[in-house]
């Protein structure tokens, strides 16, 4: 998304490294609509935490944010829009980006596929680049930006809270469905544990078919007896209590709707984790003489997964809000690198604040669902003051 959002601009090329030969993770993922927002207003409606959006950006950073969305060039709105209107293949968008890539005039962009180490960059970078490390989730570059005279107990640059072990469970529904709160829980009302969580929303190509994420709950020791990935015939088979919590939800739509589950179920067991780079850039140490330090006189920057990751289908909006910030500063020339890199580290922290309060609403939400009949269990969750 970044390497699109530069190309236009002609004042810079961009040399993408990317390891994978080829975009192969077909999982499907949901995108912020606000991410296509065309005014103020509609991007204030579309926002599920407006009050958080509204405390912590003032109002001239959400005039531009807009504005920068409505500079987007034709060819990558038209992309960003279809992805908005529902759940789309993961692979789908890395494909879609890397052709609208290569097809577009110019030749400022130029790919190479290698795995890149920190050695690797630091022999590549010249005067006057800029790295950008968008490595994902385990970043080449994060631990290098531990701020300096700190021990290392203390100089640690990711900041992790693991909020829950969930089994992510993924089908295709062949009607159009939705489910609103009053829905979740009643489709649940004979599921005591490992109630099903669902996010539906129909799919971006096809408004029929729905697609349906569902999160069960699960603590650490039984997911250390189930495989990362796995379908329902096993969960069925070694975990039939969470399977017939699963079915129950399932069945209940079916009665509901008359329709069918299309291919199969996907389960996956992942830890659902919140985390943030302390540092996002090498601000502390550009131009500095810290010794055994690679990129002095370059600027480096985190952005999306390398910078920030959120659970509960936040992280690729995050990713690519920072996507479309960072091109906003790099397309100012005139803009010192430093003040370049400060700007930028003050948007990340707004925006992991953001996401941080969102993720915590979110889980404590969660937990109340599950507990919501055990009147005991749920005042146990309350702190009033
Ligand atoms: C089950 C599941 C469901 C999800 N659902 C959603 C959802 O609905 N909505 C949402 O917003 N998010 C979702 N996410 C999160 C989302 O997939 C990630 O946030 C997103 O893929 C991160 O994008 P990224 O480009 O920052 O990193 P990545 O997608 O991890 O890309 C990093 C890239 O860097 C390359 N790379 C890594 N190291 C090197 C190296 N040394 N040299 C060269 N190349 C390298 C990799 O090959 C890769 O292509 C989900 C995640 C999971 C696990």
């Amino acid at each position: 998304m970044l390497t699109a959002l530069l190309q236009p601009l002609d004042h810079l090329s961009v040399l993408l490294y990317e390891k994978r030969d080829d975009y192969t993770r077909s999982r499907m993922v949901q995108l912020d609509p606000s991410l296509v927002a065309d005014s103020v207003e509609s991007f204030r409606e579309l926002q599920s935490d407006q009050d958080d959006v509204e405390a912590i950006f003032h109002p001239l950073e959400i005039q531009e944010g807009v504005a920068f969305r409505t500079s987007i060039p034709a060819d990558l709105r038209s992309l960003l829009q279809q992805w908005t209107l529902g759940f789309s293949p993961l692979n789908e968008i890395e494909h879609s980006l890397s052709s609208l890539i290569s097809e577009r005039q110019g030749n400022s962009v130029e790919r190479l596929a290698v795995k890149m180490s920190e050695q690797d960059i630091a022999a590549a970078v010249e005067p006057d680049d800029i790295v950008i490390d968008c490595t994902g989730r385990n970043s080449l570059l994060r631990e290098s930006l531990t701020t300096p005279g700190l021990s290392s107990d203390e100089s640690q640059n990711t900041v992790n809270l693991e909020l829950e072990h969930s089994l992510v469970i993924t089908f295709l529904y062949d009607q159009s469905y939705s489910c609103n709160e009053l829905c979740k829980y009643y489709k649940n009302s004979h599921n005591r544990t490992y109630k099903f969580i669902p996010s539906v929303a129909r799919t971006f190509s096809d408004g029929n078919v729905s697609h349906v994420t569902g999160l069960v709950n699960i603590s650490s020791e039984e997911a250390a007896t189930i495989p990362q990935q796995c379908d329902g015939d096993w969960l069925r088979a070694n975990r039939p209590e969470v399977a017939k919590s699963m079915d129950r939800f399932i069945d209940e739509i079916k009665g509901e709707t008359h329709g069918e589950i299309v291919g199969d179920l996907n389960v996956l067991s992942i830890p659902l984790n919140l985390y943030r780079a302390r540092n996002a850039t090498n601000r502390l140490y550009l131009n500095k003489n810290e010794l055994g330090y690679h990129f002095r006189q370059s600027p480096v920057i985190l952005a999306g997964d390398s910078a920030i990751g959120s659970p509960y289908f936040q992280s690729i909006s995050l990713g690519f809000e920072c996507a479309m910030y960072l091109a906003s500063l790099i397309g100012q020339p005139a803009l010192a690198d430093g003040e370049m890199l400060d700007l930028y580290e003050t948007y990340i922290f707004k925006q992991w604040l953001r996401v941080y309060m969102r993720s915590k609403k979110i889980k404590h939400d969660k937990d109340i669902f599950e507990r919501v009949d055990d009147k005991i269990a749920l005042l146990e969750l309350i702190h009033l003051y």
